[in-house]
């Protein structure tokens, strides 16, 4: 496996980076693990932080997804080991309160559990991580960081982290929240003059998750505490999990060392699930409130709504509401009717985020890409098609559309805009692409 891993890198780095990074470090596959032994913390620190990620997909890629996480140690495999990194451990268990307790106190949600999130292409690696996560938290990547568009399952894995996290370790402390929420108390711990508590309080967990850090932009007093509390728990090894609606360096308006931290440990996006996993978790949701989904149903719905798994699961309750309402079987015939408004007024407005997943696929990238800050021609190109199409086929503004592009400023869009149309009439290639786009979206 990892010969295989080598020979690929060295395809795909410079001989340099090559020789200095990867050359030197061991490999032994350890179970679902792979650990790599690296000669110094240095090497350990620079392959961990620039070729984590993609060692992992390899990794997953060449032994068919077996191995899907990589331990990083300082030593060697014919030299006693000299450290190993991170390891933390929890107190000894105090006399445990019931576990509705301790989920109600965490924030946790008990329905968003690892056996209830389906695995699929669009967020395997999100759910491997975060899993590992669960199991070894301190201890694997820190900070977790998630990246994906709204209704995604970012959420949902969150808390499957933190249950995972409470249901072995009777005495973990273990906070789910928000980050509007993280903001709203401070503000009120503030106003009570209750601070030092609020310090005490977050800067005492084993496992901090917080949701849509996004929502921290403007907000410099809540960041600046916020930035205290990341430096406490990552310095004492506890775990911080984080997610956001794009990649850490594009969260527009967060200081710039909180950006760069937000990045220093495990970054993993989440996409827009394929047809088959809509298909799936269609299914799983349907077994959940105890009835059976005709297949013609599920495939139906799960092709008609693709970019956002909540409202794949709007329908499906509306679908069982008016089925029981009625008191008439499920069919396909039963769906077309049961979801005709829901499907007109998605059809009559493409969203920007159903514009970028199907920019992506026609040009077979992901539509995370389409939002980083990369700006090479094969990304930008296509960005700017999407950005034109959003603004031909939404009523979004410029401002708007620059915002859902991984927070780009709204000339950007204007200048995407005026290209492309320029483009259309020089370019025949790029006016097909574009057509071909148009009548995808809209028919
Ligand atoms: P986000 O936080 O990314 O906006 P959520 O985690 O709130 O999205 O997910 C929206 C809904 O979709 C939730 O009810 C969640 O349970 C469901 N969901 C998302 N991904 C999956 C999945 N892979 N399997 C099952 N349910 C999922
Ligand atoms: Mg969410």
């Amino acid at each position: 496996l990892w010969d295989q891993c080598v020979k690929q890198l060295k395809g795909e780095l410079t001989s340099a980076e090559f020789n200095t990074w990867i050359l030197p470090l061991q490999a032994r596959v350890d179970g679902g693990l792979l650990r790599l032994l690296a000669p110094n913390r240095f090497v350990l620190d620079w392959t961990q932080k620039h070729y984590e990620r993609r060692l992992i997909e390899l990794c997953a890629q060449f032994s068919d997804g077996s191995v899907c996480h990589i331990a990083f140690e300082v030593g060697g495999l014919d030299r006693e080991r000299v450290t190993v990194a991170g390891h933390s451990r929890y107190e000894p268990p105090a006399p445990a309160p019931d576990m509705g307790e301790r989920r109600a106190s965490a924030n946790l949600n008990a329905d968003f559990t690892f056996d209830t999130f389906v695995e699929g292409k669009s967020n395997q690696l999100a759910r491997a991580a975060s899993m590992q996560i669960g199991q070894n938290p301190g201890t694997a990547y820190n900070p977790l960081f998630i990246y994906g568009g709204v209704g995604l399952g970012k959420t949902h894995l969150m808390h499957a982290v933190g249950n995972v996290i409470l249901a072995s370790n009777p005495s973990a402390r273990v906070v789910y929240l928000h980050s509007e929420r993280f903001v709203a108390e401070m503000i009120k711990a503030l106003q009570h003059n209750r601070i030092d508590e609020f310090k005490k309080t977050y800067r005492s967990v084993n496992a901090l998750l917080i949701d849509d850090v996004q929502f921290f932009a403007g907000k410099e007093r809540s960041q600046e505490e916020f930035f205290h509390t990341f430096n406490a728990l990552f310095e004492s090894r506890q775990q911080i999990v984080l997610s956001s609606d794009r990649f850490p360096k594009e969260v527009v308006g967060l200081e710039e060392r909180l950006r760069s931290r937000f990045g220093w440990g495990l970054t993993v996006s989440i996409d827009p699930p394929d047809l088959e996993t809509s298909v799936a978790i269609l299914h799983c949701k349907a077994t959940q409130i105890g009835i059976e989904l005709p297949e013609d149903v599920a495939f139906f719905v799960g092709r008609r709504i693709r970019s956002n798994i909540r409202e794949l699961e709007g329908a499906l309750r509306r679908l069982v509401a008016n089925s029981q309402f009625t008191g008439k079987p499920i069919t396909l015939e039963f769906a077309k009717h049961a979801l005709k408004d829901v499907l007109a007024a998605q059809d009559k407005q493409v969203s920007i985020e159903n514009i970028q997943k199907t920019v992506a696929e026609y040009f077979k990238l992901r539509t995370s890409d389409l939002l980083s800050a990369k700006r090479s021609r094969s990304l930008a190109r296509p960005r700017q098609i999407a950005m034109t199409l959003a603004k031909e086929l939404t009523k979004h503004s410029l401002p708007e559309i620059g915002n859902a592009f991984g927070g780009r400023d709204h000339t950007t869009v204007l200048h995407a805009t005026r290209k492309i149309k320029s483009l259309r009439d020089s370019d025949a290639g790029i006016e097909e692409d574009y057509k071909n786009l148009l009548r995808i979206l809209t028919s």
